[in-house]
Parts: structure tokens; sequence; C-alpha cells
């Protein structure tokens, strides 16, 4: 498709509607980045894997599902969700006649009748600059959060108010240029940084060129190859070229001295950056990552240091050669300090949690009240010294302890081997075959210890990027948290106050940071593994809807999984609606909405689609204002194990008297399911029966029989729906809202589940 013309909009549904530069080089329409997430992105149509250069929506994506990009008559570009919501727009309003073009340049153009550009999409980049699209004093290269999540992520490229052009790891609590890293690299790299202008390009023929003297070209410098400079999502800003036969991009430029361990902040307190070979964080021995996919939580000793600070019989240090961690010096002593000096001002120093002592012979010592941005490196000319109790030398440590000397070892074993051979030369053969048979011996245990570290690391990698990926997805979500059990036993006063129970576990009152009530799901029979749960309840976490029961964060302690939720003063429906409570008509009006519109926003608006599967009064949770909450929702998710097929419902959900006749006949479960449960609420609202009594209130073989509709429509026709009702109802009787309400329920509880209506059709009803 050309261009989009006004009135016109492109849907997410058609796949094939998208816009084409001239050339066919680039290609704008919606991009998936998730399960049933789409961003309107701008990609190469000729790389292999469709790299993205442009998004309008990163940090929101939409639904598959019934959104679109429209072009109004009033110029305004506006992208909308499944519910219609504005996403993200250009806020052009104009009389003038626009058109949306997509460039051979890759620049996605609002255009007016004189080809003036209204609106386009190189003023606002993320993570890449294409040739001929400037840079300036009001554009950023935004990395995205990790590799294959197209979120905004914390590396930028942009201009500093002194005009530069730099580096910086923008994270949610620390921020650090780290590139260029000093000041004099500046003046030393020809950059200039007195000058008011703030603009850089990359040509077509791959020359970058900025205001402040920033010059580069790419390695294989000419017109042909389409190039992208991109902020990728690991810190490194990199030029790469196109190699349109086989669709691979190849590196063509990345800046010198650009080094992400450096990155500050990047693994937490304690935390080592090393190159496996990308950036990882990893511990000092025997100490444990506090958030395995959070690297910048850090790690946590198994020892409480300030304890034994008092007596420094009981200290020692831990040795981690080739490391440094950033900062945070208590003094820098001197040049000409012993080692054993340096040791002993670090020991009797409480405040002092290590020291760096530098390996030039010049008596460096850095004694540090912090162990914070830590890097280990070949290059790195100091061992750092990590203040740790005693008795932490275990058996276990030693063996940590041994395996870091043995880096070092090795070395001068090579040394020492090579010193004999010069030193005794042929004299001494016996040493010669000794030291022969051991260094094979060493080659071949090398070898095997190199394979299984192969096989290992191969898959921890793997476990750590499923991790990453996992993570990002959590964190994401507003102010969702990991929780570990100890706090947990803390925030629950060690599960003393228990406030129900359902089918997967005990639910307890906790008291969040001293004043947010909590409820707190202890879930019985997880069989899911850590990381598996963690993605799961990350799609929880991420939903966020004022019907939708708030996940506050969870716990994957082991064998203990907790969830942790906004507690609800006014407890479930079914405490009030079958109590002596009074509960008027307009507030159950109110809660039948809600609950619908909570329904909807899982069904139909989320990014990850959500059945309930068990829509039930103990599942809608009431707020102080009695505006209802759906509870319970992702269960299904959680719960599913390892006979599932794939639609993730291996273990039946549900509760007799709510569920669908489907569930019977071993039909895949869809939404419809969950409308049909909704139905039945709707009908225990307004007789103000349980399902249960239902069941025996109305002709029990006509339910059996899956006759709902028939049964309470002859029930109404022959009584009058006066009679059905609740007659605690009678003294509020507005027929309309009765009339409504049963229509709607009956809609809902059809057997032929084609003839119930979408949980989106419910609101729409209900609101009319
Ligand atoms: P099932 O597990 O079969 O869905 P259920 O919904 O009754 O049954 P739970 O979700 O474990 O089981 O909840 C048990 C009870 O705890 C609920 O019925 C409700 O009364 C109470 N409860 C659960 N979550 C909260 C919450 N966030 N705030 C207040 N009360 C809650």
């Amino acid at each position: 498709m050309p261009s989009l013309k006004q009135g016109n909009s492109l849907k997410v549904e058609e796949e094939s509607n998208f816009l084409v530069s001239p050339n066919g080089t680039f290609s704008s329409g919606f991009y998936k980045v998730g399960a049933n997430a789409s961003c309107y992105s701008i990609w190469f149509t000729n790389s292999a894997d469709k790299t993205v250069v442009w998004m309008a929506n990163r940090d929101k994506p939409v639904s598959e599902r019934r959104s679109k990009l429209t072009l109004h008559g009033n110029g305004n570009l506006v992208l909308t969700d499944a519910l219609g919501s504005v996403v993200w727009s250009t806020n052009t309003i104009s009389k003038e006649v626009m058109e949306l073009q997509l460039l051979e340049t890759g620049n996605l153009v609002l255009r007016n009748q004189d080809d003036r550009i209204i609106w386009q999409s190189f003023d606002s980049p993320t993570d890449t600059l294409l040739p001929s699209q400037p840079l300036t004093k009001n554009t950023t290269l935004v990395s995205m959060r990790s590799q294959g999540t197209y979120l905004s992520g914390f590396y930028n490229f942009k201009f500093d108010d002194n005009s530069i052009l730099f580096l910086i790891y923008n994270g949610p609590i620390l921020s650090s240029v780290y590139w260029p890293q000093i000041v004099s690299t500046v003046f030393e790299s020809g950059r200039n940084p007195y000058n008011s202008s703030r603009v850089a390009i990359l040509d077509v023929a791959g020359q970058f060129i900025s205001s402040d003297n920033m010059q580069f070209y790419a390695s294989d410098y000419g017109v042909g190859p389409k190039r992208r400079l991109t902020m990728d999502y690991d810190g490194i800003l990199r030029l790469y070229s196109l190699d349109e036969s086989a669709g691979n991009w190849k590196l063509s430029w990345l800046p010198d001295g650009v080094d992400a361990c450096l990155v500050q902040g990047l693994c937490g307190e304690y935390g080592i950056c090393t190159y496996k070979p990308l950036p990882t964080c990893t511990c000092p021995s025997g100490f444990s990552l506090n958030v395995p996919s959070d690297w910048s939580k850090g790690c946590s000793p198994p020892f409480n240091l300030t304890q034994l600070t008092q007596d420094t019989s009981k200290l020692d240090f831990l040795e981690l050669p080739y490391t440094d961690y950033y900062g945070y010096d208590l003094e820098t002593y001197q040049l000409g300090i012993s080692f054993e000096a340096c040791r002993n001002s670090c020991l009797v120093d409480s405040r002092c949690l290590g020291f760096g002592y530098a390996l030039d012979g010049l008596g460096q010592c850095y004694p540090k009240s912090l162990l914070l941005n830590g890097y280990r490196m070949s290059n790195v000319k100091s061992i750092l010294y990590v203040k740790i109790p005693k008795d932490f030398l275990t058996p276990g440590a030693v063996q940590s302890k041994l395996e870091a000397h043995d880096l070092s070892c090795s070395a001068a074993r090579f040394f020492v081997s090579s010193d004999l051979e010069t030193e005794k030369g042929n004299g001494n053969q016996y040493m010669k075959y000794l030291i022969g048979f051991v260094s094979s011996f060493a080659i071949i245990e090398a070898i095997c210890i190199g394979l299984a570290w192969w096989y290992v690391f191969r898959k921890q990698a793997h476990e750590e990027l499923v991790n990453m990926g996992y993570m990002t997805l959590a964190t994401n979500a507003v102010g969702f948290k990991h929780f570990t059990y100890a706090e947990l036993k803390k925030v629950t006063n060690d599960f003393k106050q228990e406030i129900g129970k359902g089918g997967f576990g005990t639910v307890y009152k906790g008291v969040l940071d001293g004043e947010r009530f909590v409820a707190v799901k202890r879930l019985e029979g997880i069989l899911q593994g850590d990381a598996e749960f963690w993605a799961e309840v990350s799609v929880i976490g991420n939903i966020n809807h004022m019907n939708l029961v708030k996940l506050y964060g969870f716990c994957a302690d082991n064998n203990h999984k907790l969830l942790v939720y906004e507690y609800l003063e006014n407890g479930s429906l079914d405490k009030l609606l079958f109590s002596d409570v009074e509960l008027g008509l307009e507030k159950r009006y109110k809660i039948a909405l809600g609950t619908a519109k909570g329904l909807s926003y899982l069904h139909e608006e989320c990014l990850e689609w959500v059945l309930h599967c068990d829509v039930k009064p103990q599942n809608i949770l009431l707020d102080d204002h009695l505006e209802p909450k759906v509870a319970d929702f992702g269960m299904s998710k959680l719960f599913k194990d390892i006979n599932d097929e794939g639609n993730g419902f291996s273990r039946v959900r549900g509760t007799r008297g709510y569920m669908a006749p489907e569930w019977m006949v071993n039909l895949k479960i869809d939404a419809k399911a969950d409308v049909y449960s909704y139905g039945i609420v709707l009908l225990e609202l307004l007789t103000g029966k349980s399902a249960s009594i239902l069941l025996s209130a109305f002709a029990r073989e006509y339910i059996e029989h899956n006759q709902l509709v028939q049964c309470v429509t002859e029930k109404i026709r022959v009584e009058g729906i006066k009679e059905v009702i609740d007659p605690r109802l009678h003294h509020d009787f507005n027929k309309k809202k009765l009339e409504r309400l049963m229509k709607v329920a009956l809609l809902c509880v059809q057997e032929d589940r084609s003839a119930r209506p979408a949980m989106s059709k419910v609101v729409e009803l209900l609101l009319e």
C-alpha cells in the first residue's frame, strides 16, 4: 500500500495491510511484540528478522484485536486500542488535506497537498538513526529493555548540556555516563564541547559527523549498503550494514573504549560484571544473587558483617583477583602502603567492607565503604579483598577461594615450568617428563572442565536470558515486587490472620510497609518451575484495571509460591449477597457492570489474553465503595501442568453451578465459558439465591439438562419477574433495570455459546 488517505485505517487484524516505501526498502504497519501485543512500527523489509527501526507505541503495545491506526479527516493520525482508547497520536489537527506516506529513507511522513511535511517519524527516533535522519538537541536514541523486548530501556545516546554526544545509563536508581569515559578524552579525541549547535547526521555513504566533531566512517564506506546506527540493548552504540543477499546485519563501526561492564550500578551491591561473552553479573563465591533476573539488585552474603565488626579476630578477607569495585573509597592512601598495612586499615575500620590493592608495585590501597560497580577483567591490575567472617571459610568457601587462587596458580605453574626448563636445562630430564605428564594431564582435565563448563554455561546462559526476559515483564508492571519468603512471613505476622481458603491455597491478611493492607495467598500444588512461574506471574502483575484485583507482587522461594494482592475491605460478594446485609438494586447493578468491565478487559483488552475460568461471587471482591474487583484471574495459567496441551487449561477450573456446559463435554474452553459463569452470577444478584440453591429452586431437571434459560423464562412467564427476583429488592423495584439485568443474564447463560454475547457487548448492554 503506497499511502494512507484521510478517513482510512490500517487495522491490526489485516496483516497484509501495511505501507511500503517506493522501492520497498521499508515497511510500516503493526509489528507483533508479544502474545496478543503489537506496536505500530517501521522495519527493514529485506532483513531476515524484519529489523524494527521505529515504533510509535513501544511502551504501550496494543491488542491484536480491533486496534487500528487511523488518519482522521481533521488531519490527526491516531492509534487506538481494542476499546477505542487513544494510545498514540501525532496531534496534527488541521483543515488541510493530508496523506500518510512511507519514504524510501524510512521516514514516515504526514504530508499536505503542497507536499509540505506536517509530521515525520524522523523527529522522534526510538533506538535507531537512519542515514539522512538528523540527531538533534531534542532527540535521543533509547535502547530496548533487553533483547527482543521493545520497551524503552535505560541506555541513551544524545547530546549533553555541553553539546557533546555521549552514552549514558539512565536507570531507575542510578544514572551514569559511560562514554566518553572522562572529560579529558573528549579533548583528546578532538571533540569540541564549546559549541552551541547540536546536530549529528549519518549520510548515505556511511559517514557520521556531528557538531561536536564526533566523526566516524562505516568500515564499508561508500554508497550502496543500507545502514542503521542503533543504541543496542546492551548499552553499546553500533553501526550496521545490511548484507541484502542473506538479510543479515554486519557490524561496520562501534565506539572506541565503550565498555558495558563499566556501566555503573549494573550489577548492584557486591555484584561483579564480567564478559561471558555478553556482560553478565556474578557474585563473589558463597554469595548469592538477590534476584537472579534483576542484576541491579546485587548479591547478598550469607552472613551479617555488622554483628562481627567489633571483634577483628573473627574477620578475614575473600580474595577476588582481576576484580575492582568502582568508587566508594573511604580514603585513598598515599603511595607506598604495604599490603599488610592496607589490610589492617580495613580490618579495624567497621565502615570498611573490603579493599582493593593495586598490583603495580606502587603500594596503592583502596578501602571501600560500599562494594558497588564491580567488574572482573583480565586487564585489571588489582586484587579486591572482601571482608568476611573467618568461619565463612568453610570447606566450600575455601574451595571457592582456591578456585580464585587457581587462576593465578595456573599462570604461576606455567612460569615455574618454563623457569625449570631454562634453569636446569637438559640436566633434569626426570623433571621434564614429570612436567610433561602433569601438563598433558592438566590439558585433558582442562578440556573436560571446559566441555562441562560449556554445557552448564549454555544452560545457565539460556536460563539467565529467559529470566531476564521475564524480569523485564515483571519490572514493567508498576510497583510489582518480588518478595522473599522471610519478608512475607513478616508482612503476615507469621501467617497469623487467615481470611479465607480456596482451591489453590489459603489467604492471609498482612500489612505492607506498616501502612497498606494486603492479602497474601499461599499457593499449594504449583508444578511450574520458578522461571515459568515468574513468567506467568509477570503477566498477571502487568494487568491493571480498576475492576481487577491488583497483584502487588509474588514470592518464589524454592517450594514457597505466594501471591500478594491488594486487600479489599468488604471481602467477597458471596459474603454480602447471601447474608442479611442490605444490598439494593443500584449497588447490585454497579457490581454487575464493574464485574463485566473487569472481565471484558481480561478477554479483549489486556495484552495477554486471559480467561478467568472461575467467575463466581467468591472471586468478586468489593472495595470500600462496593466497586467490584475480579480476583483470581490468571490462576489457570499458574496451575497448568505437564498434561497441558497448549490451551493452558488442563486442570479443570471452575465451580459446579457456574460452569458452562462445554466444560462437561470436554470442548476447548474459550471466553464464552466466563460469560456463562458471569450470567449465573447475574442470576444470583437478581434472585439473591446462590447457584446451588438456584439448582433446586429452579427445576433441577431443567438445569441439569442445560435448559436454564427456558426454565427461568418459563418461571418469569408464569409467575412474573417480581416473583423471581430477590424479595429484598421488592421495595426497590426499578422494572427497567431489573429487566435489563435479566435480559443480559439470560443471554449469557445460553447453552449455545456462540449465541452468548462477548463481555464487551455485555458492558454495552448494561450501559444502554
Ligand atoms: P477458589 O480458589 O476455588 O477460586 P476462592 O476464590 O474462595 O476459591 P481464594 O481466592 O483463595 O479462594 O480466596 C478465599 C477467600 O479469601 C475469598 O473468598 C475472599 O473472601 C478472601 N479473599 C481472597 N483474596 C482477598 C483479598 N484480596 N482481599 C480480601 N479478601 C480476600
